[in-house]
């Protein structure tokens, strides 16, 4: 055997499948992940039943993993999680996935700077989204975590339908959130907590948007002071991971 090499393997090829096996490991620990979060979603009241959905990608991967349709969260598991590319197309896995893949594909081929997506139907923005009100950045947690820009109302249109996955893209644009008219909300960031987190925030924002409303409505905080705010939380809060 040749100095170096292992079996009839050359020092190449290990290096390939040891590449390969990380691979595999980081790709189940998302789809790991992905289960961790719609059990936290249904357990925190982000969604009821088996609405709402959550997609991820790590850097490079030229597909992403989704929830799978209908199924209860806390009976997932990662092989129910689907791999599927920014063409709708079923790429890993053998369940059907959400209907909302294509709202999914969509946002994550226009935005390289997200990481994940979650889709979820809480009850205080979706009241909000019925009446098709857009949420200004009139809280300074709304303003720390979306970066100060007004929660817009993406129009109407049917759940899972291409037109619904257009509107959403377009309708969200650069921002961080968007609601869904008679529907909920889509929350996005740069990882799994970050989406999370933002359809957190923006779930507790609605609820106190309309509370506000019944006492006169909220004052709205001066254009320069959102930018400014935001700006500070941005350079300045929490540990240095920068938003
Ligand atoms: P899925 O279970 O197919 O993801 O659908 C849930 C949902 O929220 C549709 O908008
Ligand atoms: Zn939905």
């Amino acid at each position: 055997m040749p100095v170096g090499q292992i079996g009839h393997l050359s020092p190449r090829d290990v290096l390939c499948c040891l590449q390969e096996e990380s691979l595999v490991d980081e790709h189940l620990e998302l789809k790991r992940q992905i289960v961790e979060a719609g059990v936290h979603m249904i357990r925190t009241g982000l969604v009821y039943g088996t609405g709402g959905n959550i997609s991820a990608r790590l850097p490079g991967m030229n597909y992403f993993y989704i929830t799978p349709s209908g199924m209860a969260y806390e009976s997932l598991k990662p092989e129910d999680i689907l791999g599927v590319d920014f063409d709708g197309r079923v790429v890993e896995g053998a369940r059907r996935p959400s209907i909302e893949h294509m709202m999914h594909a969509n946002i994550l081929r226009a935005r390289p700077d997200v990481g994940a997506v979650v889709h979820t139907h809480s009850m205080y923005a979706t009241a909000v989204a019925s009446a098709r009100v857009p949420i200004p950045p009139f809280l300074e947690t709304l303003i720390a975590t979306t970066g100060g820009h007004e929660i817009k109302v993406a129009e109407f249109a049917p759940a899972g339908s291409r037109e619904l996955a257009e509107i959403a893209v377009r309708t969200l644009g650069g921002d961080s959130a968007v609601l869904l008219a008679n529907h909920g909300v889509i929350g996005v960031g740069r990882d799994l907590d970050e989406a999370m987190g933002v359809c957190e925030v923006v779930e507790k924002a609605a609820m106190v948007f309309l509370l506000s409303r019944l006492a006169g409505g909220p004052v709205p905080i001066p254009q320069e002071t959102v930018a400014r705010q935001a700006e500070f939380f941005k350079a300045r809060y929490g540990q240095g991971r920068g938003r």
